[in-house]
């Protein structure tokens, strides 16, 4: 069923489902900025885990035998 309702950003005055907060035009932007927003989130999580950060457990030790250091001394210093 469709009623009329008024678009919750630029106000138009549109027909439409119920539940409806915005016209048509608005939707699409939101459509739009909402992938860009998705992207750019992806985008930010590449760069905060770069693969040098997923190091396993026997790495980590491996490299802390490498620099003479227990695991514990070795994550201390590093925050791994
Ligand atoms: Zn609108």
């Amino acid at each position: 069923m469709n009623v009329p309702y008024t678009c919750e950003i630029c106000g138009a005055q549109c027909v439409g489902h119920v539940n409806s907060r915005y016209c048509p035009e608005c939707r699409g932007e939101i459509k739009k900025s909402t992938q860009r927003e998705s992207k750019a989130r992806a985008a930010r999580k590449r760069r905060k885990d770069p693969p040098d950060q997923k190091l396993t457990l026997g790495q980590i030790a491996a490299r802390a035998r490498s620099l003479h250091m227990s695991y514990g001394e070795f994550v201390a210093k590093y925050g791994i």
